[in-house]
């Protein structure tokens, strides 16, 4: 197919006079191609494709519709980096989706409704929050209109272009990935990404998504729009039905890396702290400021045994005292064993 005809087979009209690109498209909702061996916005490559202009790395192709999605050539023009940013903040683009619209938000906007009438009818907030399942301070902050407050910023119509698109082609989509055995696919809340009873993602493309940990997370993460999403969530999503409210999935043996879904259960976060503490797996509530090897190394200096120790441990690692001592005793960091 000619370059040009392959390129607007990817394009839908809409009634606002925008051509929207529903290929690829990134969580900014700017559509991805590649063109002359170059992986581009599909809008700088209409831009290009038109005019046969070569754009510098400082040329920005930016939308007079607001639509980052559009790659209508009369929507189009070419600015810089500094103009495209202010711009966006002109224009009050410069947002994510909120409320039921963003895939991260956990309370539907059913359960909000039921958070304000319960508390317009004088419920207390512990009261709600149990109903509802969310903590009775979030309750409290939703009542006042701290958050959620508006109507959602819902996103293009870009899903059902999709859908429309995958129809038309009469395509379910296949994948080159070979099932390893004993594995089953199914749907996950993110469209076009599919997760396995043994853990793995693939992705829009078809392709099975390289998983990443990060030094202070073992929870191994896929990107998904540009966001590291936890596997483990995901599958449990997949195999295990939504996640009630309040609740978190956990691993029954205690390894953050077997994200099999016959590993994997929703529970509350009382339970699922209990079990790491069985499996020597918690670190304390909250973000982990300390590392498994800033543990080891805090326990070959306590064993040293100067005086004055534990105060220099706490003021180096940025940590209460409290959490040193807790090192020490084998409250926390139960499984890191100096070697
Ligand atoms: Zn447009």
């Amino acid at each position: 197919m000619p370059v040009r005809e392959r390129f607007y087979s990817r394009t839908v009209r809409r009634a606002n006079g925008c051509l929207e690109w529903i290929g690829f498209r990134k969580a900014s909702g700017h559509g991805m191609t590649s063109l002359n061996g170059k992986t581009m916005h599909a809008s700088r490559a209409a831009f290009v494709l038109e005019t046969q202009t070569e754009l510098t790395t400082e040329q920005h192709v930016l939308h007079t519709c607001d639509n980052p999605a559009c790659v209508e050539i009369g929507h189009l023009y070419v600015g810089d980096n500094k103009q495209n940013v202010s711009d966006k903040i002109a224009r009050g683009r410069a947002r994510t989706p909120t409320g039921a619209a963003n895939n991260r938000t956990v309370l539907t906007e059913a359960q909000i409704e039921e958070i304000r009438s319960r508390r317009a009818r004088g419920e207390t907030l512990r009261e709600i929050s149990v109903k509802v399942g969310c903590s009775p301070n979030y309750a409290g902050q939703v009542a006042r209109g701290m958050f959620r407050a508006g109507p959602p910023y819902v996103r293009s119509e870009y899903a059902a272009a999709r859908a429309e698109q995958r129809a038309r082609a009469g395509a379910t989509q296949t994948t080159e990935v070979t099932p390893l055995p004993g594995e089953e696919w199914r749907a996950s809340k993110f469209e076009g990404y599919t997760v396995s009873n043994l853990g793995r993602v693939i992705g829009r493309q078809g392709f099975v998504l390289k998983q990443s940990t990060s030094p202070t997370d073992p929870r191994p993460v896929v990107g998904i729009g540009g966001t590291p999403v936890r596997v483990h969530v995901i599958v449990c999503e997949a195999f295990h039905g939504p996640r009630p409210p309040g609740q978190e999935a956990a691993h029954f043996d205690g390894n953050p890396a077997n994200n099999r879904s016959d590993n994997l259960r929703w529970a509350t976060r009382l339970d699922n702290e209990n079990d790491k503490k069985r499996h020597g797996t918690y670190y304390g509530r909250g973000l982990r400021k300390l590392t498994a090897k800033d543990a080891k190394s805090i326990r070959s200096e306590l064993a040293k045994g100067k005086r004055g120790i534990i105060a220099r441990l706490a003021e180096k690692y940025g940590v209460s005292r409290g959490a040193i001592v807790s090192i020490r005793d084998g409250k926390t960091w139960i499984s890191v064993v100096n070697d």
